[in-house]
């Protein structure tokens, strides 16, 4: 049974509106007298149905109403809704996470026998479920630098049924060429599936460049906020369905209803706070890139990232707001460094409106074989900022203060 929920809003904003207007407005202006302006919030798990619903639900068409929860839920779909409009798709379905979401395109999409085309950089978990596929599924998985084109040419094979790339890749800052990597897939008739958690679809709109499927964790940037969980999938209705009856309806993997209200609420100020990110990342990483205690900065904004002219063109010139900083010091110095910090705390996650310091050798990236990590220049001397919107000079004094402790 297909069920699709609630009455589907419309997106009646006008296709050349900026994004500040959609992220507010995405489904168009207009109001009744007497509507709520704030979004409403339903909890409810299940929904009465009308009395010949459950014969008639597979043929109700896009304009079905809701039944139960795992099938959908209005304040979940309003969220995908919303997410359509910022990236332009068709289609978007929400997960429990944004692990929950890349399990989801990988389950539903590949099958044993299938080959999968992979960046050898991106976050740690979701290497980890790739060597999970490879391991235990049959699915067979090549690694490569998808930065270097012909090295992703030369991995395609006969087999391959998908191309995943992180862009930027979390945590060196590495860019891949959308437009370039999708037209290489097609030739072969294999998907893009493109993971733009860093940069958001305030800087970057994979689809328009030619990518299948577009894959967030809502839990950084969309949210915001640090107090929600959360992961979509975006993409055509048609090669979204599988991931909805198989995830949703028969895994189980949703989102929940307060989950999907606090990150359709902090979806509205996105681009806002896109730009007080981005803007102090660029102030940060310019003050960095002096500093006689720091060996290098990779950030997309500056003229020395190796892609920063792709940078400028695939990110709308925002260039993201993680920066990657190789300090002159060893694990003692780096611990010292990090244990000064006040304002840059020491946590996982990133992407929060508070500024964020990691040290992905010990933690987000600890998982990967040393020889890997030293391979791909995750070394101990590697910290991850994620810049959050507070005043720059007030971060640049912290770290000022932090990098004399080491
Ligand atoms: N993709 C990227 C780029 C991430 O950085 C993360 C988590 O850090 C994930 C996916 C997984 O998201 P979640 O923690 O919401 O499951």
């Amino acid at each position: 049974m297909m069920v699709r929920v609630d009455k589907e809003p419309t997106n009646l904003t006008k296709p050349n509106s900026s994004l500040d207007t959609i992220a507010l407005h995405p489904f168009g202006g207009h109001l009744e007298p007497g509507d709520p302006l704030t979004a409403d919030l339903t909890l409810s798990t299940s929904f009465k149905m009308a009395p010949d619903a459950g014969f008639t639900a597979a043929s109700q068409g896009d304009d079905p109403l809701p039944i139960y929860a795992r099938w959908g839920n209005p304040t979940v779909h309003r969220l995908e809704r919303h997410l359509c409009a910022l990236e332009r798709a068709e289609d978007a379905v929400c997960f429990g996470s944004g692990m929950a979401a890349v399990s989801a395109l990988f389950f539903s999409t590949l099958s044993s026998g299938d080959h999968l085309v992979a960046s050898n950089i991106c976050y740690a978990g979701v290497a980890e479920l790739m060597h999970d596929l490879q391991a235990h599924r049959g699915i067979k998985v090549s690694f490569v630098d998808t930065s270097d084109i012909g090295a992703v040419a030369d991995a395609m094979t006969p087999r391959t049924k998908m191309v995943f790339v992180e862009t930027p890749a979390n945590p060196i800052l590495r860019l891949t060429d959308i437009r370039a990597v999708a037209e290489r897939a097609a030739s072969v008739g294999a998907r893009l599936a493109v993971d733009s958690t860093f940069a958001t679809p305030i800087a970057t709109r994979p689809l328009d460049l030619g990518a299948d499927f577009v894959v967030h964790s809502l839990t950084k940037y969309a949210c915001g906020h640090g107090d929600a969980l959360g992961g979509a999938v975006l993409g055509s209705r048609e090669n979204l369905e599988p991931l909805r009856s198989s995830a949703l309806v028969h895994n189980g993997a949703v989102l929940h209803p307060l989950a999907a209200w606090l990150i359709g609420r902090s979806l509205q100020t996105l681009p806002l706070r896109m730009r007080q990110h981005c803007g102090n990342a660029m102030h940060v990483a310019t003050w960095l890139k002096s500093h006689p205690k720091v060996e290098r900065v990779v950030y997309p904004g500056l003229a020395t990232h190796p892609q920063h002219l792709l940078a400028a063109r695939q990110m709308n010139n925002l260039f993201g707001a993680m920066i990657a900083v190789y300090l002159k010091t060893n694990m003692a110095g780096v611990r010292r460094a990090l244990e000064a910090c006040e304002l840059f705390t020491l946590a996982e996650s990133l992407g929060g409106v508070e500024s964020l310091v990691g040290h992905p050798v010990t933690m987000s990236h600890g998982s990967l074989p040393v020889e890997r990590r030293a391979q791909l220049g995750i070394t101990d001397n590697l910290v991850r900022l994620s810049v959050g919107i507070e005043d720059a000079q007030d971060l640049i004094a912290d770290l000022e203060h932090a990098l004399a402790a080491i």
